[in-house]
Order: structure tokens, then sequence, then C-alpha cells
């Protein structure tokens, strides 16, 4: 075929490209404009524990969570290196985001070993430092003339390798498990029990808390420590003052766009989503269903999209004997299981995906001119649309559901709210269901009056 002469040195050449990039600390601003600029190029993000899932919002690439959450796949780190991999070789533009910089305790060098094995191209983008982020936002330099001239980083992880080199200030990360075994090993060290301690919780976010002592009190408290923590040991724990720049600012969060009076300057802003983000196309979504007739074959790429449309068809009051005209395909395994599921054998399957696959299936089920419905996330895949179109085929993309949406709702912690800003009457119920009531310290702030009478109601205030 005239096509494969054109498309194959094409498909060789294209292997894609991986980013391995550090997000920083927590503080969205802290992200390099590097950083940005490769997000934007993304096709797909693959995101540690550490990122913010907040940060990722402005960006359209499909975004895979790589974290160890209790209530998700936990991925074990090959398989987060094959997962960079795969979607390297299938010609994608590849950002593998980790909190702070992927070379600091990051396994940045782990990952770019695979790379190097595939021959897949890549770029390092630096990142802040929990460290340094810790540092600048709690007013304690690192180092400073006649106080600190030398500061190492060190794990606290695992217990029994602990360091504790002989530098004026280190910085120990991986702590929250292990705080008074570090201090164990620094005081068996020499170090003086009149030497400061700090731990920096939850550094350049909205609830970043510190704690200090000396050596001997820190070593005598039992006090919990939540993760993300670090611990600094280092007579410039001196310098920390309780009113810091960081501390003085006010904490809102905010329901939807933010009004100008909310500056920079003064303010830390906290996002609350509180649109509904079940993400289908409601609209077309019906158009599909009820026009289901008009096509003659449905893909779909993956067991979301499968269960979305299920979902969605079941609402509209039809069942599979609606699909019976349709040829029906699934482009991964887990897909056509879920299919199953719902009582049906998918006509075709994909061995494996390659960023030729769909096209050859196509061409050996004799799939051309055909009206092709493909069920999916919010941003169409147009590698998987493109093959689609292949052999005059007509592609309709229908977004059945938002990538991330589901997982990775993260419950703000009110205590350290200061002010509450509500931009409509829906984000007052939907703040109402989740946290059932508005601490009594918390300024509220309605953006109108029919969200202000929505407030009375919901809260009495
Ligand atoms: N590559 C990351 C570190 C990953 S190891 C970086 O350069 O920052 C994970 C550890 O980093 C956590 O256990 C904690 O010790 C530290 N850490 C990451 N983000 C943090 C934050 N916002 N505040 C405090 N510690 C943080």
């Amino acid at each position: 075929m005239t096509d494969s002469i054109h498309t194959e040195p094409q498909a060789a050449a294209k292997r894609g490209y991986v980013y391995i990039a550090g997000a920083g600390p927590g503080d969205p601003e802290l992200l390099t404009l590097k950083a940005d600029r490769a997000l934007r190029e993304a096709d797909v993000i693959l995101f540690d524990d550490l990122v913010l899932p907040q940060m990722l919002e402005p960006y359209k690439a499909e975004k895979i969570y790589t974290g160890k959450r209790k209530d998700s796949h936990h991925f074990e780190q090959e398989e987060i290196n094959q997962e960079i991999v795969r979607h390297a070789l299938l010609g994608r533009t590849v950002v593998r985001l980790k909190g702070g910089d992927p070379f600091i305790f990051g396994r940045g060098g782990e990952e770019i070993d695979t790379l190097r094995q595939h021959g897949i191209d890549y770029e390092i983008i630096p990142g802040i430092t929990a460290a340094h982020g810790a540092s600048a936002y709690t007013e304690i330099p690192l180092t400073m003339r006649k106080v600190s001239s030398s500061v190492a980083f060190c794990t606290g992880h695992p217990i029994s390798q602990i360091q504790a080199p002989d530098t004026d200030t280190i910085v120990y990360y991986m702590v929250a498990s292990s705080v008074h075994d570090v201090l164990d090993a620094v005081a068996a060290k020499g170090r003086s029990g009149s030497t400061m301690v700090a731990v920096v919780q939850n550094a350049t976010r909205y609830n970043q808390k510190i704690f200090t002592g000396t050596l001997d009190e820190f070593r005598k408290r039992e006090r919990a420590v939540y993760s993300p923590a670090l611990l600094i040991i280092g007579d410039n724990i001196s310098q920390f003052i309780e009113q810091n720049w960081y501390s003085r600012k006010k904490k809102v969060l905010m329901t939807g766009d933010a009004p100008k009076k909310y500056t920079p300057a003064d303010y830390i802003t906290v996002p609350f989503p509180c649109q509904q983000v079940a993400g289908a196309d409601l609209g077309a979504v019906k158009a599909s269903i009820e026009g289901i007739d008009q096509f003659s074959v449905l893909f779909f790429q993956n067991r979301f999209a499968v269960r979305y449309f299920f979902k969605y068809l079941f609402e509209h009051g039809r069942d599979v004997r609606h699909l019976a005209h349709l040829t029906i395909c699934a482009s991964n395994r887990s897909a056509a299981t879920e299919l199953q599921e719902h009582g049906i054998i998918a006509d075709c399957r994909l061995e494996a995906e390659t960023p030729t696959s769909i096209g050859e299936m196509l061409r050996d089920q004799g799939l051309t001119g055909q009206r092709i419905l493909l069920p999916g996330a919010e941003h169409v895949d147009e590698l998987a649309a493109a093959q689609l179109r292949e052999g005059g085929n007509e592609v309709t993309p229908l977004a059945v559901y938002v990538h991330g949406a589901q997982d990775h709702v993260e419950k703000i912690d009110l205590e350290f709210i200061d002010e509450i800003y509500f931009a409509s009457a829906d984000c007052v119920k939907k703040f109402r269901e989740m946290y059932e009531t508005v601490p009594p310290g918390i300024l509220i702030t309605p953006a109108d009056e029919r969200t202000a009478e929505e407030v009375r109601q919901q809260f009495g205030r």
C-alpha cells in the first residue's frame, strides 16, 4: 500500500519525547517557566503523590496518577518506568512530573536509566526542592554568615541507614515516621542538646506548619509528624520568627474565579472546585444515544469509556439491544472485559497498542467508510482518532468522562482557612455537602445577594 510507504519511516522516527520535571514543593507559582511549557506541550502527564492535582488543571494532557494513595492502584517504580516508555514509544510527548526536584530523592536517576536503555530522547527540568521551599517560606536561611557555612540534604529512610554528616545545617527528607531515630543519630554524633531543630510540614502550602525547639526538647516530645515534612537541624533555626512573611498572609478558600481584591501580596488562595465535574458533554451524549442507529462502529479506548457510556445509555432508558447493529471494538483487554460485564463480546480488540495498530485492526476487519462513535475523555485522543479516520471512516468523539476527575479530591483542612469566598449558591451547597458547617472563626464572603441568601439558609449566618 502506498500509505505504508509514507507512514512507516515517519512512525519509526517519531519516538516521543520525555521530560523528567520537578513541580516544586507545593505553591503552584514555584513551577518553573520551562516545566510549564513542557506541561502545555504534553500529551501525557504522569504525576506523583506530592504534586497537587490543582496544579495540573490548566493542562489538557491525559493525566495519570502514579502515586501510592491507599484507595488507588499502587504503582511500583518499575511499572512507572514501563508506563513512561510505553507512552513515549507511541510517539507521545510525556511529562514525568515529580514533587520538588527530580534529582533530590526523586528517583529521576532510575527513570533516565530506563529511557537510555530504550533509546528514548529526554531532558530534565529541575524543580525547587522541598528544602529550598521550606527555607524561604519559614525565613530560615540554610546558610548564613557566621551561623552556618555548610548544609547537607539527607534522608530519614530507611532507619538503619540514617547519616548525620558534620555540616552546620542538616535537612532531613522523609522523616514522618523516623523523627526520633534521626534525632538519636544526630545526638550520637556528639551534637549538643541545645542545637536548634525545626520540623516543617507542608512547606509552601496553605497548611504549612512549623515546630521548633532544641534537640533535647524534641527527643523528649511525643509529637506526631505529618507527611510531607522536613526536619532541619542547626543554629540557623534561631532566625525563625513566628510572624514571617508567609504566615502573615490570609488564607482564602476560593470557589470559582478570584475577584481582584484577593491580591497575592495579602492572600494565599486555596482552590475549592465546586463545579460538577462528572465531565460528560450531556447534550452530545443524548444526541448520540438517540441517534445511535446512524453509527456503524463503536470504538472503546479504555474501560472508563465503556463504564460511562453504559451509565448514560441506561440513563436514557436503553440497553444492549439498541447496540445490536454495531460492530463493537476495544483497544485493550480491560476495555474488552468491561464490555463483557455489560453483556457484550467485543468484535475486535487490539493485541497491543502501537502507533499503527488501530489502523491495522480496521483494515483486518475490512472496516472502511464506517461511521464510528468514539466515547472517551473530554480531550480527544487525536492519535487514535486519526488512525480511525483511515480508510474513509468518519469519527465522532463523545466526551463521557473527565480525566482524573473521579480520583483525588483533597479535603481542605479548615483549621488553616481565614475566609471563604462563595462564588454561587451551588458552591454553598457543595461546601455544605462536604463539610457540613463553617467553623465560627472563618469569614464568609458571598459573591452576590442570591449566594448570601443560600449562606443564610445553609449555615444561618
Ligand atoms: N524530590 C522531592 C523529594 C521527594 S522525597 C524534593 O525535591 O522535594 C519526599 C519527601 O520530600 C517528603 O517525605 C518530605 O520530607 C519532603 N517534602 C516534599 N514536599 C514537601 C513539602 N511541601 N513540605 C515538607 N516536606 C516536603
